[in-house]
């Protein structure tokens, strides 16, 4: 999504033609959506074409993240704007699904609250860590969270009584579509999306579209098995690259202790990051054994796609300093060069979160799809 533009610049990024864009314009102003401004001269002749405003505040999405430590609330507006966000740490061992719902109803309403008495809310937009069926938004299974068949819609749906869509995805599918559309991969067609959480999700776009596989289980790539002599998976397999490069075993390996449940995930993470940043030899090589097992997962995906870029997000961001050269030096030795050749590696830089970003596009979608029709649907509710 995009803020104000002119119109003309408008007719030249659409290709229509200046009438079929007037009117489009038209429809818009009238239900609410954008509306025109007088640009000031840029003194060339003529008369200076209007600059054509999103309707940010009055037209919004409700975006919402699951994850297993946090969720996640943001209203986003019409253009892309994030208008309000909120962020909650759950209580350690109950992620169950009435309190997640009972936790992003709670946040909702304080800021469906703080909103304009004439604003709109169109949709919802789930990113949830887990397999979602894309016909019904179900979480099927969700091994990092303990769930399995919840009808999270529904509930939440039930639960929010707005009388809108509410729709849900995997977090690392919407992971990759916030990175494409408003990430460090935005624009690119090819780009595979890796989240780091306490397990690995991900997200790939090929020529363009979400690949979402046959019911909207694809790119579960935290789970290709990297080490068939490793540790059990919470999935039930053995060896997922989950087991080598989510936080847990990125944790293991910065304290040195095998059992890490009862470890206070953030401050290591943070403290760690301050001494590898300071040159401490210990992190430093903790995190180059990271990078090495996280290159060794890339180069087969890098083999498999052949993508424009990676994009690491999660933990996995702010870890990329310290992670850079083992990763490379893995792609070196393991990924073939001429199919990697063009390929870049990089953090996501979404402070708000990929995946809480990407449902707030996936909700957007769904109206933008027709506006129009979103607004008497919203009339006859
Ligand atoms: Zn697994």
């Amino acid at each position: 999504m995009v803020g104000p533009m002119s119109r003309s610049d408008v007719v030249r990024a659409i290709g229509l033609t200046r009438s079929s864009v007037g009117g489009l314009v038209g429809d818009l102003t009238q239900h609410g959506f954008v509306r025109e401004e007088r640009a000031e001269s840029d003194g060339s002749p003529g008369r200076p074409s209007p600059v054509v405003v999103p309707e940010s505040e009055m037209n919004t999405v409700l975006a919402v993240e699951v994850l297993v430590d946090t969720v996640s609330v943001a209203l986003i507006g019409l253009g892309g704007e994030v208008l309000d966000v909120s962020r909650r740490r759950r209580a350690v061992g109950d992620p169950s699904p009435q309190r997640t719902v009972g936790s992003v109803a709670d946040m909702a309403a304080k800021m469906i609250a703080r909103l304009d008495r004439r604003a709109r809310l169109f949709q919802v937009g789930c990113a949830v860590t887990g397999l979602v069926r894309h016909d019904d938004n179900r979480v099927i299974l969700a091994p990092n969270l303990g769930w399995a068949d919840v009808p999270f819609s529904e509930m939440l749906a039930e639960r929010l009584d707005l009388a809108v869509p509410v729709l849900v995805r995997n977090d690392g599918d919407m992971g990759a579509l916030a990175e494409v559309r408003r990430g460090v991969a935005k624009g690119l067609d090819n780009v595979v999306y890796v989240s780091g959480e306490v397990g690995i999700g991900g997200g790939v776009v090929i020529d363009g579209q979400l690949m979402t596989g046959r019911v909207g289980f694809g790119g579960e790539i935290g789970h290709t098995i990297v080490n068939p002599d490793g540790r059990s998976c919470l999935c039930g397999a053995i060896g997922c690259w989950e087991t080598e490069i989510g936080e847990d075993a990125l944790i293991r390996r910065l304290v040195g202790v095998e059992v890490v449940d009862h470890v206070d995930r953030s401050a290591v993470l943070e403290s760690a990051r301050a001494d590898a940043a300071a040159g401490d030899a210990a992190m430093l090589a903790a995190y180059a054994a990271h990078g090495r097992w996280v290159g060794l997962g890339l180069a087969s995906l890098i083999n498999v796609f052949n993508p424009d870029a990676i994009v690491l997000g999660g933990f996995l961001a702010p870890g990329f300093p310290f992670m850079s050269a083992a990763i490379n030096a893995e792609l070196d030795r393991r990924a073939l060069a001429t199919v990697r050749e063009g390929t870049v590696v990089r953090a996501s830089g979404l402070e708000a979160g990929a995946p809480l970003l990407g449902a707030g596009e996936l909700a957007w979608d769904g109206v933008l799809a027709d506006p129009v029709a979103a607004v008497e649907q919203r009339r006859t509710a």
